[in-house]
């Protein structure tokens, strides 16, 4: 979300029909409106509190609500949305690829500098890239069924909430989502599950209530991270660049990131400024963090498939309400709040390239400490303006001693501008450390309590190297 403040995109996801009052817990259940054994409360979107460490809070958005905004916001591009890349081949200037427009069939030969494929876990580019991208567990197959019940929310009241963990043996463990807070539901089942999906759904839920399956699809569940993320002027992005469990939500924001991150390095190429090897420092920087991604998720899954259900929690007894106890018990001891609560994994994070310039900072609050290769914190600079408004293009010197080095701050710009690499400077007291020069991404590429004596030293390490 702090991505989408950058790019315009923050009120109009927060205003695309998710309902605000919408409880935001996790529940698991033995079926939604049946027996509750444990309950994370998060308030709803209305009433949370805001959280310290970002101006913009979390916010649930289905994929078939957020693709046309970011469709609408990059606006009518050279080729039409539906079309399929076939082939393509690169050399030392350019790639040129040759796609079909879906919509008529006709073939279309598209030249240029650079190509990123962004065609998700059975990526056709990285394919053709012969790069790697071995399984690391068994894959698993499931089943999500996408339903509407148009009266459950009401009939479900305060009680309700985004995601029930079904609890029911022998088979139903998986979640059950709110997909838009109204009448959209999809439910995650094993494949071996080999009841047709409307008495899954039944099974899933203790009321009587009205469903409509709309669909039931298999999906794979592979854990990938591809060997390599760049081959000549092709990249690999999003789920082509791994692939990941969904517990615990990080691949649609380890794949924007991911843009966010590359972005800005082949139009740096593109617009002349690039040192040789700013390109390289994207597989060198999102590698890492898919890597712990994966992990973090695939523990998440362990906690889920390890856990026992003992078929007495399903008794409307004594002994049932004691087995319930029991398995709340267990789930509480197993730590399941970090599969829906780590902001430590989407804001903590830090880059080490060799377009970093390292700091001796080991211990740090990643909150509120700026360090080398770390998200820029953000500060309140005042109502509704935070610190990380001022990143996003170009590079940004943020001054926040009370007494700043004028004439070293000039040597900097000027130092920036021989190499036509853009510098905003901003004097705002947003950070313990005197001078944070800040990446087009919110990453800081440098810090420090006094400027460099050789300003273009640090320029040439930040954008990659001398031309
Ligand atoms: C059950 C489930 C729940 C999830 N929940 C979350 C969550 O809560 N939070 C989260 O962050 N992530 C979640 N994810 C992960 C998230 O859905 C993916 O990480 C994300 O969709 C990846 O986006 P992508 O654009 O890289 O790939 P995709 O969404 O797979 O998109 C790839 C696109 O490329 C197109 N394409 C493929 N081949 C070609 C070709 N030859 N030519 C042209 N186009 C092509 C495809 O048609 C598709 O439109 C979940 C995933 C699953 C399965």
């Amino acid at each position: 979300m702090e991505l989408m403040r950058r790019w315009g995109l923050a009120e109009r996801i927060r205003g695309a029909g998710r309902p605000g009052d919408h409880p935001l817990d996790i529940a698991w259940v033995t079926a939604v409106g049946g027996h509750e054994i444990h309950r994370l409360d998060f308030g709803t979107t209305d009433t949370r509190p805001a959280p310290p460490c970002t101006p913009e809070p979390e916010q649930v958005c289905p994929q078939h609500w957020l693709l046309p905004l970011l469709a609408e916001a990059v606006g009518p591009g050279v080729l039409p949305r539906e079309c399929r890349l076939e082939s393509f081949v690169q050399d030392d200037d350019q790639v040129r690829a040759t796609a079909t427009d879906l919509s008529d069939g006709r073939r279309l030969h598209v030249n240029a500098r650079y190509l990123v494929g962004c065609d998700g876990a059975a990526s056709r580019v990285r394919a053709a890239l012969l790069i790697a991208a071995p399984t690391r567990r068994r894959t698993r197959v499931f089943r999500n069924i996408l339903f509407r019940a148009p009266r459950l929310r009401e009939q479900l009241g305060p009680g309700g909430a985004p995601v029930y963990f079904l609890t029911q043996p022998p088979d139903l463990r998986y979640p059950l989502r709110a997909m838009d807070g109204r009448d959209l539901y999809r439910l995650t089942v094993g494949d071996h599950t080999s009841c047709d999906a409307l008495s899954a759904v039944r099974s899933a839920i203790a009321l009587e209530t009205s469903i409509e399956v709309l669909s039931d699809n298999v999906w794979h569940l592979t854990h990938r991270v591809p060997e390599r993320y760049r081959q000549g002027r092709v990249l690999l992005a999003g789920d082509a660049a791994h692939t990941l469990s969904p517990s615990g939500g990080f691949g649609m924001n380890t794949g924007i990131a991911n843009a966010a991150d590359l972005g800005w390095k082949p139009a740096a190429e593109l617009a002349g400024w690039a040192g040789p090897t700013l390109l390289d420092s994207y597989e060198q920087e999102r590698r890492p963090v898919a890597e712990h991604s994966l992990a973090e998720a695939d523990g998440n899954l362990r906690r889920t498939l390890d856990r026992r259900l003992p078929t007495e929690i399903l008794l409307d007894t004594a002994q049932g309400a004691r087995a319930r106890t029991e398995l709340a018990r267990g789930i509480e001891r197993s730590g399941v709040r970090r599969e829906f609560e780590v902001p430590d994994m989407h804001f903590g994070y830090r880059y080490a390239s060799p377009v970093i310039v390292p700091d001796d900072v080991t211990e740090y609050d990643w909150c509120a400490d700026l360090v080398a290769g770390g998200r820029a914190p953000h500060v309140w600079l005042g109502p509704g303006s935070s610190s990380l408004d001022l990143f996003g293009s170009g590079f940004h010197l943020v001054a926040s001693g009370s007494h700043p080095d004028l004439p070293g701050l000039e040597a900097v710009a000027r130092a920036f501008e021989v190499r036509r690499v853009p510098l905003g400077l901003t004097r705002a007291p947003a950070y313990r450390s005197s001078y944070a020069l800040v990446r087009p991404d919110g990453h800081v590429a440098w810090h420090g309590a006094e400027l460099p004596v050789d300003a273009g030293g640090l320029v040439d390490v930040v954008r990659g190297g001398r031309r």
